[in-house]
């Protein structure tokens, strides 16, 4: 069968080695975890003893020392077999705060074992049920006591904290009211979740739409080493918007990823189904809406590679990230629904997988950053609009 990326020979080791490891993942293991609404542990621990999940850490620590345009390579491929990147995706786009703002020494205690497949830093707790997208406005408290500190607040959709023993966590350590900008007093902390089961941490799971293990966070005199504090006190927000640009562009590839399996799925489907004596791809009515939403993916990605190499080389890349977010996140949710028209009835049906991935494809345009959000920085920052919040 062709491949529908042009791409598929750029990078192909990647490709091959990580479509290898998904083949043992097939529709029937998703489908079983989904119907207990379990964590794909086996999957995540394949990936992590292979390797995959740490190539963004550098060499000397262990690591794969991978470019971020080779990290989302192998995050496309992972939703283009038709799994789900959301169970384990996180390592990837939080490791720039450790890398660039951790300490030697937190880089040289966490590093190597992450590498080694020994630790997982895969929760990122920034989202608060009062504040959403208001990320300045954050409440959860982190008080200086010694050589602790203490905190107490509330996170909502924090994902993957069962399954992980690291988590960076964004809390306020001086007050909105003391800080000359609202974007200072803001820290982010390396939490070790291991240690701290029952200790003024409770963790609530929310049920949701896609089988994604995401909780509330109760904090309650909860205490951090103050070693654990990354980089410097009150600069976390400057730290958390740095990783941000990478965390798009690696989403993005989630996205292209979801679009070509979408488009796939749709044209084989399309090619098979015979009614009124033929396959219903013979009509244009069918064709043209699948062929709309493959140029809307290859233009996706095409933005995917720009970003990728601005950011890789250092340049300013906040635009074109927040654009690929933007245009990839709404080509995968074109595709989705293509898909699942062109399925008929049977894109309802469990076992064709439609179903599955369109719920899992539509988060994107949510979390972990919503469009409207994009839109008006690309409206501010990149047309110089006026200000609207
Ligand atoms: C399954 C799932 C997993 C998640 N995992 C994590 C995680 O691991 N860690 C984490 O920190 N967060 C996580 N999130 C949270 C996610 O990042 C937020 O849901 C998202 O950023 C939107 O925030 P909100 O839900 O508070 O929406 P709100 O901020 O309440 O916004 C609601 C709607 O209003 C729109 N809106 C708000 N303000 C404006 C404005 N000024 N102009 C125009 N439109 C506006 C938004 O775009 C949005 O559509 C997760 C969410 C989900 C659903």
């Amino acid at each position: 069968m062709i491949d529908i990326n042009p791409r598929a020979q750029q990078h192909s080791d990647i490709r091959q080695a990580i479509r290898e490891i998904c083949r043992a993942f097939d529709s029937t293991y998703w489908q079983s975890i989904e119907e207990k609404a379990g964590y794909p542990e086996k999957f995540v621990e394949t990936l992590t003893q292979a390797g995959w999940l740490s190539v963004l850490i550098p060499e000397t620590y262990g690591g794969g020392g991978a470019s971020l345009t080779e990290a989302s390579v192998i995050l496309e491929e992972i939703n283009r077999a038709g799994a789900n990147s959301g169970a384990c995706h996180a390592q990837m786009y939080i490791m720039g705060t450790l890398l660039r703002h951790g300490s030697d020494v937190q880089k040289q205690k966490y590093l190597p074992p992450i590498a080694a497949g020994n630790l997982r830093l895969q929760s990122f707790a920034v989202t608060e049920p009062t504040t959403g997208t208001d990320t300045t406005k954050t409440k959860t408290f982190a008080e200086k006591r010694g050589n602790r500190y203490i905190v107490n607040g509330q996170k909502v959709w924090i994902s993957r904290v069962q399954h992980s023993d690291l988590m960076l966590l964004l809390a306020r350590t001086t007050p909105i009211e003391q800080v000359t900008k609202k974007t200072e007093g803001l820290s982010v902390f390396l939490v070790d979740l291991r240690q701290n089961a029952g200790k003024g941490l409770t963790v609530r799971p929310i049920k949701n739409m896609v089988n994604h293990e995401t909780n509330e966070l109760f904090f309650d005199d909860f205490e951090i080493p103050a070693d654990n504090l990354i980089g410097e006190e009150g600069k976390g927000f400057r730290y958390i918007l740095d990783g941000m640009n990478a965390e798009r562009i690696l989403i993005a590839a989630e996205c292209i990823g979801d679009g070509y399996w979408f488009i796939d799925k749709a044209r084989h489907y399309a090619t098979q189904r015979v009614v009124f004596d033929r396959p219903i791809g013979q009509n244009q009515g069918i064709q043209f809406p699948i062929a709309r939403a493959y140029a809307n993916i290859r233009a996706a990605d095409l933005m995917r590679y720009e970003a990728a190499q601005l950011f890789e080389a250092h340049q300013p890349c906040g635009a074109e990230a927040n654009m690929v977010k933007l245009l990839a996140a709404d080509a995968s949710w074109e595709a989705a629904n293509v898909c699942l028209q062109t399925h008929g009835g049977y894109g309802f049906a469990v076992e064709y997988d439609v179903e599955r991935k369109f719920r899992e494809t539509r988060l994107y345009q949510v979390a972990p950053i919503s469009t409207n959000l994009i839109l008006s920085y690309i409206a501010e920052h990149v047309l110089g609009l006026p200000r609207s919040f």
